[in-house]
């Protein structure tokens, strides 16, 4: 017997059409590249995208065809995702600072069929036109290509239906070896997420919200906002460009509420507020995620009056996996606790599963006693079962999800990332984590950027060294950051050296490539090596 209730699939065109009726008139604000600024609404953005369906359609669009957009956050890249789902088709989006190699395989892998594009990556188009090999159609954002192409649609089609498993879009994410791996979301898993999200420990929206996301579409599923703030009706703020004279304008000017990047965005809008006096006056949510976000930087926007969101996710778990819910006792803890718990990486919502495992055997689950460290799994409705195209599962018989991180869950299940499996340095047979060592090292007040890897030591097997890159006009010796240390980290964890560099080398999304860094030091001697 099955249960008496609608059949009502998990399909995201819901989410605009709801948008649409029931927020309608909500406004959508672009800033653009070339300085000027447009308005729509939900309203505008559904009808833009059932007109961008029928265009699509006269091309020859077929159910499951990749459409790809390689763009900044903007009104006309928000049309694209409801548009390619509309057509029953899967968004692509590309990350355009990848590198080349990388944009050619993930095009073609995909067997993109159609790329939208903004013409500041014209050149990236020119490039890599003769390396791609299925795409049938480019067309560009600006100089008002796009409204000629949807311009002589009507709007008055529907949307294609189907099963809610059916895919919806598609995310590469890029390893720090190998190929990307495509990520291909369902309509239900992106559904569901999006519902998650509209919890106020994650993005706290209601009809008062606006919300300026610095998180690039292309990446991580731009954290699902595309989704979550049209199921919430809220108003969108997209600046094309994220310089941070810019957004701090723009977030003062439209009274934004909300805003969401990794830490290093955050980073760039401290100094551009401390450099001209500027504040965010109206700000009140900020999700942080993506990597660690230092405890300087949340004590700053909590003295700010600013509610801290601390999540952790990957491209593979949608990407919403935990979030810095309050605690029960929240209100009675000193500040400095609260800063402490939002320092960690906070707690799943419903339907997201953690577990660590031994990092030493295969399949030991590790007590959560805030103490023991191993290798973090996750499962749930929004997490990854199989990359695309791959032709076997990513998980295991339970569908447990190896994140390749390396953490400790607390007894009330706050996760704490210590490390990635694959930098997490061994000294001596234990574990020392190089975030831990990187995360207290930028507390200095010389240090711009570091990154902590291990060096071969004939006895110790590999000690840490710190490499650092130090803020213009401001100096310290490699003693003096040793000393500073000491009073974060356990003495056996302080790095046998601080090499201070020029630069240190990133991957395509932003993180340190800690594989590159290695490679830079592949031949480093310690001292008493
Ligand atoms: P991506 O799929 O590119 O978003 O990368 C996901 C990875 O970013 C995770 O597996 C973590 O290693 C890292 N990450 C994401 N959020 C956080 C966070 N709040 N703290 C530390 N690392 C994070």
């Amino acid at each position: 017997m099955l249960g008496a209730m609608q059949d009502f699939d998990l399909r995201v065109t819901h989410i605009i059409d709801h948008a649409a009726r029931e927020h309608g008139t909500r406004e959508i604000v672009t800033r653009w590249a070339d300085g000027s600024e447009s308005r729509t609404t939900w309203a505008g953005i559904r009808h833009d995208a059932l007109r961008m369906t029928q265009a699509l359609r006269k091309l020859g669009v077929q159910v499951g065809d990749r459409i790809a957009t390689l763009a900044m956050n903007h009104s006309r890249h928000l049309v694209s995702w409801y548009g390619a789902v509309g057509v029953g088709g899967v968004l692509h989006t590309i990350n355009p600072r990848l590198f080349d190699d990388q944009l050619e395989y993930i095009a073609n892998h995909a067997e993109d069929q159609v790329l939208l594009y903004d013409k500041a990556f014209q050149p990236i188009i020119d490039r890599m036109k003769p390396r791609w090999t299925t795409i049938r159609h480019y067309i560009c954002y600006d100089d008002g290509q796009f409204e000629d192409w949807i311009g002589g649609e009507d709007g008055q089609t529907t949307w294609a239906t189907g099963d809610e498993r059916d895919p919806c879009m598609l995310c590469y994410t890029s390893g720090t070896t190998g190929n990307p791996k495509g990520v291909l979301y369902q309509h239900r898993s992106t559904f569901l997420h999006a519902i998650t999200g509209l919890q106020p420990a994650i993005f706290d929206f209601d009809a008062r919200s606006v919300m300026l996301p610095v998180v690039p579409m292309f990446h991580a599923a731009s954290w699902g906002l595309p989704w979550g703030g049209a199921a919430a009706g809220i108003k969108f703020v997209f600046s094309a460009v994220n310089d941070a004279a810019v957004l701090t304008e723009l977030m003062n000017r439209e009274r934004v509420t909300h805003s969401a990047g990794v830490p290093t965005v955050w980073l760039s809008m401290f100094q551009h507020m401390d450099a001209t006096g500027a504040s965010l006056p109206t700000l009140r949510h900020a999700i942080i995620g993506g990597s660690a976000a230092p405890r300087f930087m949340i004590e700053r926007l909590m003295k700010a009056g600013v509610n801290v969101a601390h999540a952790w996710g990957m491209t593979e778990t949608s990407p919403i996996g935990t979030t810095g819910a309050k605690t029960h006792d929240w209100d009675d803890l000193p500040f400095e606790q609260q800063v402490d718990i939002k320092q960690m990486q906070g707690r799943v919502p419903f339907g997201v599963e953690l577990r660590c495992v031994s990092l030493d055997g295969p399949g030991e689950v590790l007590p959560r006693d805030g103490k023991t460290s191993g290798a973090l799994q996750v499962r749930g409705p929004w997490v990854i079962k199989r990359y695309f195209k791959a032709d076997k599962d990513a998980t295991d018989a339970e569908q447990w999800f190896d994140t390749g991180d390396v953490a400790v869950i607390h007894p009330d299940g706050t996760l704490q990332l210590t490390d990635r499996t694959k930098d997490v340095i061994k000294s001596g047979g234990e574990w020392i984590s190089s975030v831990e060592l990187e995360n207290a090292a930028v507390g200095h007040p010389a240090v711009a950027e570091a990154a902590a890897i291990g060096i071969y030591h004939p006895k110790w097997d590999e000690r840490p060294i710190l490499v650092v890159v130090k803020k213009a006009g401001v100096d310290a010796t490699a003693e003096e950051i040793r000393n500073y240390l000491a009073q974060h980290v356990a003495k056996w964890w302080l790095p046998d050296a601080v090499e201070f560099v020029d630069d240190i080398p990133h991957t395509g999304t932003g993180k340190i490539s800690k594989k590159d860094l290695r490679d830079r030091f592949r031949d480093y001697k310690l001292a008493d090596a």
